[in-house]
């Protein structure tokens, strides 16, 4: 059964692909079937991989990113009977998300009796997703993870997702109401997902991805400029200077943002405040990149089968992520507030 409203745009080809190449089992240890790339020493693995699938496709990249972000919150908080069992099933091709977000009104709970009522929202791969981590507050007000098994095309409503970009995502609203929790499905104890500084500092695997999207852009870009012939103009070679900048800047600050994440050696506000950084810096540069190739490819750039107009959409839309003002003046009281000089705040060695 198709999810409501869903047109032919999840991308079923692609995810099948990483099911079969094994890039959807990767996250796991190698103990359970996978590569170890949630291991703290092959963080730098997992962040090119990220970059890598958002560079092929950015509505891709969000999904593979959910489902890495589910995995490492099972690795890291589950039991390991728990454990065993979702690796296993990430191994037989379920794709799994991690679903936070929730409408103003209606979001999830949990009663007593161990019932679900409410809806999640924004749920991207909503209806493909067959193993999504929900947050659920329980009637102390406190929240559990949960990693529920739904049936395909089951509880999915995506009318509202007619998004300017990352349309492939199928990111919409699932309905929880009435469904029980079953043994096994609790992840930790209530309150572990926001605990910091995995919580925040997780934002780095989503630069990742970006920084694959902004890659993207940039390379469209170099291509028009060979093919039109235009590339020996100043002010071409200007805008595209300045689009290499704003790219492997950012490729270099997500670098040290997922190393200082995975080490876990710095004060968890120091942590954070790096992460932040990278975040702002990432998000205007992915700014900055769609700008530049408007100027500089023009008008073509626009229409519908120029390979630029969805990869700015996408990318567009896909910086969108939560509370950016936050993550910048947050990360700027903090430097404030330090006493050590600048060059100690994120020393090379973390
Ligand atoms: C393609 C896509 C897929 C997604 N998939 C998922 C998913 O699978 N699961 C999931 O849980 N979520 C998902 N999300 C939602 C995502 O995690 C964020 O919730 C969402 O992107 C937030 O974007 P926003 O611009 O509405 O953020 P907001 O945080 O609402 O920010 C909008 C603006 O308001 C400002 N602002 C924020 N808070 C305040 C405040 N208190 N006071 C004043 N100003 C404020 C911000 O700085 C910003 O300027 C997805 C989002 C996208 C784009």
């Amino acid at each position: 059964m198709a999810p409501h409203g869903t047109g032919s745009l999840f991308p079923t080809a692609e995810i099948a692909r990483l099911r079969r190449d094994g890039t959807l089992a990767a996250p796991l240890p190698e103990h359970l079937g996978g590569a170890g790339l949630c291991a703290p020493d092959r963080v730098d693995a997992l962040r090119r991989c990220l970059t890598r699938v958002g560079r092929d496709s950015l509505p891709v990249g969000r999904l593979y990113e959910g489902h890495v972000n589910a995995l490492a919150l099972v690795l890291r908080y589950a039991d390991a009977e728990t454990q065993a069992r979702l690796a296993h099933d990430a191994r037989d091709g379920h794709l799994f998300g991690v679903w936070n977000t929730e409408p103003g009104d209606g979001g999830l709970t949990l009663d007593a009796a161990g019932r679900l009522h409410g809806a999640k929202s924004f749920a991207s791969g909503a209806g493909s997703v067959t193993r999504p981590l929900v947050t659920a507050r329980m009637p102390d007000g406190r929240r559990l993870m949960l990693v529920m098994r739904l049936e395909p095309g089951t509880r999915a409503d995506l009318s509202a997702w007619r998004a300017h970009g990352m349309r492939a995502t199928a990111t919409g609203t699932v309905a929880f109401s009435g469904l029980h929790v079953g043994d096994g499905a609790v992840i930790g104890a209530p309150d572990d997902y926001s605990r910091q500084p995995f919580f925040f500092a997780g934002a780095w695997r989503f630069l990742a991805v970006q920084v694959g999207g902004i890659e993207a852009v940039v390379e469209t870009h170099r291509a028009h400029l060979k093919a039109t012939g235009r590339g020996g103009d100043p002010h071409q070679q200007a805008r595209f200077g300045q689009s290499l900048i704003a790219l492997e800047s950012s490729r270099l600050l997500v670098a040290r943002a997922a190393a200082l994440a995975a080490a876990e050696t710095a004060a968890s506000a120091r942590i954070i405040a790096g992460v932040n950084l990278a975040r702002a810096a990432v998000e205007q540069a992915g700014l900055d990149v769609i700008a530049l190739a408007q100027r500089s490819v023009g008008l073509a750039g626009f229409l519908e089968d120029h390979p630029l107009e969805e990869r700015m959409r996408d990318l567009a839309t896909y910086l969108r992520q939560p509370a950016p003002d936050f993550a910048l003046t947050g990360m700027a009281a903090h430097v404030l507030e330090a006493e050590e000089p600048l060059h100690d705040l994120w020393p090379e060695e973390t």
